[in-house]
């Protein structure tokens, strides 16, 4: 059992993800609509934007946990969405390329999800219960959903104006486009920061009054070790003393060492497509060999749009998923190497499972099995 606060927090999210894809069905729906571009189609990018937004909702409302269900029924919902679009209402057609495009979006998402997966041993997983338990403090009240919410307003407004400004300065300016993307990134962007922000403040909060990691209410420790279980008196979930004491910062030196590799081999990947399209386009004028550069220039800068955002969203989750599964393999290293300092551990002594480090002071956990999961 996760405790009341995480049950508040997933209605709370399945509310919201319910919603925006009711809103996506309507919207997709509704006879004859059109988004004025001025003869310059955003269709796909929509498409695009639309359903990996709805994969992102259905995976974070835990409707579909494995990623290759999500895969498939995300790209089954946006097959019937097109198709049902076609033969439902007036005025709108079925497209082909709004399906790929919408499946792109799907592709993208759900690689992220993957990249964003729980990682490592005992010890990472801890670290992100730890995450976990702050997300549903914080998403299981009405509050910080409003700020969240208008945050991301608020960058979608900012940022549409910042970017259509700049594609002003463009030779081929493409407002829709612009305010579309501009608005997105902006959005996310801003509403991910105050939820950032929020967090913080949760989790210090929550270290701060030793609040129950099921319940949210206070806990009297004082005078127990940090090694110590407590059980709450008013929902009845054990909690660890431990998990009250300021998580262990981890250092530049290891965050720069893990992102190091992973980046390389993206811009490797990068540049093997890049070579691979300029052999291609140097071998247009072979009948055998199909011609990249017309097939590019055909499709039109809306599915240039599409194609880019793919590549760099899968790019984008090869990284993530590196760089964390190497912060993962040194968090469950941490007994013989400390994470804050870099100081060597092994040998030193251990009291239920947690030390300190001589050199900066900052604990360190040696826990073999999965001790924090909650009966
Ligand atoms: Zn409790
Ligand atoms: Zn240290």
């Amino acid at each position: 059992m996760q405790g009341s606060l995480h049950r508040l927090a997933l209605r709370n999210i399945r509310l919201v993800a319910g919603f925006y894809l009711l809103v996506l069905i309507v919207m997709t729906h509704w006879p004859k609509l059109q988004i004025v571009t001025d003869g310059q189609p955003i269709d796909k990018l929509m498409h695009f934007i639309g359903f990996g937004l709805a994969a992102c909702a259905v995976h974070v409302a835990q409707w579909c946990v494995r990623w290759w269900v999500l895969l498939l029924v995300m790209f089954g919902f946006t097959f019937l969405d097109e198709v049902t679009q076609a033969t439902l209402s007036i005025g709108r057609v079925y497209s082909f390329a709004d399906i790929v495009a919408g499946w792109l979006g799907v592709l993208v998402v759900v690689a992220l999800a993957v990249a964003f997966r729980p990682m490592g041993g005992a010890c990472s997983r801890l670290r992100g219960q730890q995450w976990l338990d702050g997300a549903a403090s914080l998403l299981a009240r009405p509050s910080p959903w409003m700020i969240i919410f208008m945050s991301g307003a608020l960058g979608a407004l900012v940022g549409g104006v910042i970017l259509v400004t700049l594609d002003g300065y463009y030779p081929r300016p493409h407002p829709a486009r612009a305010m579309l993307l501009g608005g997105l990134v902006g959005s996310l962007g801003l509403a991910h920061w105050t939820f950032e922000g929020g967090l913080r403040r949760e989790l210090r909060l929550i270290r701060q009054q030793r609040r129950c990691a099921g319940c949210g209410a206070p806990q009297e420790a004082e005078g127990l070790s940090e090694d110590a279980m407590l059980s709450c008196p008013t929902c009845g979930r054990e909690n660890r003393v431990i998990d009250w004491a300021p998580q262990t910062p981890l250092s530049k030196g290891l965050l720069i060492h893990a992102i190091f590799r992973p980046l390389l081999t993206s811009g490797f990947c990068l540049l093997l497509l890049v070579v691979f399209w300029g052999v291609m386009v140097g071998f247009r004028n072979d009948p055998r060999v199909v011609d990249f550069d017309l097939w590019w220039r055909q499709m039109g800068y809306e599915s240039q749009a599409v194609m880019d955002l793919t590549v760099g969203g899968l790019l984008a989750a090869l990284t993530i998923n590196g760089f964390r599964r190497r912060v993962a393999k040194a968090v469950d290293l941490q007994a013989s190497r400390c994470l804050a300092c870099g100081q060597d551990l092994h040998g030193l002594p251990t009291s239920g499972g947690f030390g300190r480090c001589p050199e900066c002071g900052q604990w360190f956990s040696k826990i073999e099995s999965d001790v924090c999961s909650p009966s």
